[in-house]
């Protein structure tokens, strides 16, 4: 199949077991950090993190990315930092196909912005192999999504959709010349799930706190009593089902539907995107004004998974593995998070692609690869739903989290709102920087994080 373009990766110790995770996300990095630390520094097990980027972004945080509110310690990760701290090699590059008779991942050259080829194609021997790639953003083949509409599926497409906010802000002040008020921007949200909820309110946030350095901004043209239009951005959140939210109970996606509303965001549940221009989305026969698409509608496998030698897949693209996280024609590849199409217990839906999930089966692995390199069998994953909370701008949340599961099912489910909601959300991004830099240096990061932003705008205006 492949043929070597170049020199393998260098440091292959044949005597060792290479354990290689492609993808260094909500799962890939956890994992890499938890088994980098169990293996013994030069022990008889080799561990290396592949990623296309140099640094990691949780995933879970690519909206107030989008919005302009991540800051601080938050905002990135470096992979070289985690892997000298956790005893794990790391390369930087994007795996585009898979040799599994020769046991090799074959990466795509690794070119700079002036174009030059920094590296060229290559080849990385594994013995084991976790795909934790991830997912990304299914648009059914609706016209138009590809060239106009932006997704959410990397920290980089959530820094083009703020480039292109802040544009369309400029752009607009421009064409009024500076002379009476500016007219909002139209952002339409497909898909009312959580990332379409959370972007919709951390963007109301995020633009009336922009507003504040944009004079013509605040003054927005707009209808009387629509509140939405006296906003420097007028949202609308278009969702095909009968109700947003459709993985929480219906109250709660009730309360989150009114909390929008009243921010002034424009919820429409029940119709289906036709098309998407660069300046509208159809609905069939009718327009919504778009100057800027965002596409959140369900998720897929990335097109990598179909080029790794015939491993099979499910409807939606994923990896099709077994309990035991292994592939089902290959148990020497393992797959997690997203990109994993993991059963439950009969009468129950796959494993939802969840950040709680890839940290779950992250945890697994950690504990069970070692022994499984030594000819142990892997243990059984079962996955303890621990609820869902949806985040509703910087001071509020709703959602219901599970006590621990006991048994088969999922634990005593708590409703939770406001405030506490808000906080008990904000504990869940903090338990993944507690597993990537520790308790103590997670705490300080945060106090420097909050020391920062008494000298920063409270949102970013570039
Ligand atoms: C806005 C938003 C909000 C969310 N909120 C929540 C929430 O509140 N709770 C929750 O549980 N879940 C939430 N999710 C879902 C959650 O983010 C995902 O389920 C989770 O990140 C999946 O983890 P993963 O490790 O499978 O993939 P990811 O975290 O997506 O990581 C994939 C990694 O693989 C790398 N990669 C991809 N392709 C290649 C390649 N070919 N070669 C090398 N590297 C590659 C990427 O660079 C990336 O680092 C949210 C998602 C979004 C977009």
């Amino acid at each position: 199949m492949d043929t070597p373009a170049a020199t393998p990766l260098p440091a292959d110790d044949p005597q060792r077991h290479r354990i290689v995770i492609v993808g260094g996300g909500a799962g890939g990095l956890e994992l890499a950090a938890r088994l980098g630390r169990r293996l013994p520094p030069g022990g008889p097990v080799e561990l290396l993190l592949i990623d296309a980027a140099l640094t990691h972004v949780w995933k879970p945080q690519l909206h107030e990315l989008a919005a302009g509110t991540l800051g601080g310690p938050d905002q990135e990760t470096d992979y070289l930092q985690q892997a000298r701290r956790h005893g794990f090699r790391f390369h930087l590059g994007r795996v585009e196909s898979m040799d599994r008779a020769a046991r090799r991942l074959w990466l795509a050259p690794l070119v700079d912005d002036q174009g030059h080829t920094v590296a060229p194609r290559r080849a990385v021997a594994y013995d084991t192999v976790v795909i934790a790639v991830g997912s990304v953003v299914n648009d059914f083949g609706t016209p138009g999504v590809r060239e106009h509409a932006v997704a959410l599926d990397t920290a980089e497409d959530a820094r083009r959709f703020h480039r292109r906010l802040l544009a369309t802000w400029a752009r607009n002040e421009l064409q009024h010349g500076g002379a009476g008020a500016t007219a909002p921007v139209n952002v339409a949200i497909v898909g009312g799930g959580a990332t379409g909820v959370e972007l919709a309110a951390e963007l109301m946030e995020s633009t009336a706190a922009m507003a504040g350095f944009l004079p013509h901004m605040s003054r927005a043209e707009g209808g009387e009593g629509d509140r939405g239009a006296r906003l420097p951005v007028r949202i609308h959140l278009l969702e095909a089902g009968e109700r947003l939210l459709s993985a929480l109970p219906a109250d709660v996606a009730e309360q989150a539907r009114a909390d929008l509303v009243r921010r002034g965001v424009v919820v429409r549940t029940g119709v289906k995107v036709t098309a998407v221009t660069d300046t509208q989305v159809m609905l069939g026969d009718e327009a919504v004004p778009a100057d800027l698409t965002v596409w959140a509608a369900g998720i897929r496998g990335p097109e990598l998974l179909k080029q790794l030698d015939g491993l099979a897949l499910s409807r939606s693209g994923q990896l099709l593995v077994g309990p035991t996280l292994q592939t089902t024609l290959d148990p020497r590849v393992l797959a997690i998070g997203d990109c994993a199409s993991c059963p439950q217990p009969p009468g129950q839906s796959t494993v939802p692609p969840r950040a709680q999930a890839a940290h779950q089966q992250a945890q697994l692995l950690a504990e069970a690869l070692p022994g499984f390199v030594r000819g142990e069998p892997l243990p059984a994953f079962r996955y303890d739903d621990r609820g869902s909370l949806v985040s509703l701008g910087r001071r509020h949340a709703v959602g219901q989290v599970h006590t621990p599961a006991p048994g088969p099912q999922s634990g005593r489910g708590w409703r939770l709102e406001g405030l506490l909601a808000r906080w008990a959300y904000w504990g869940l991004q903090r338990q993944h920087m507690v597993t990537l830099h520790g308790l103590p240096r997670t705490a300080l990061a945060t106090l420097g994080g909050w020391l920062t932003a008494r000298t920063m705008p409270p949102v970013k205006l570039h």
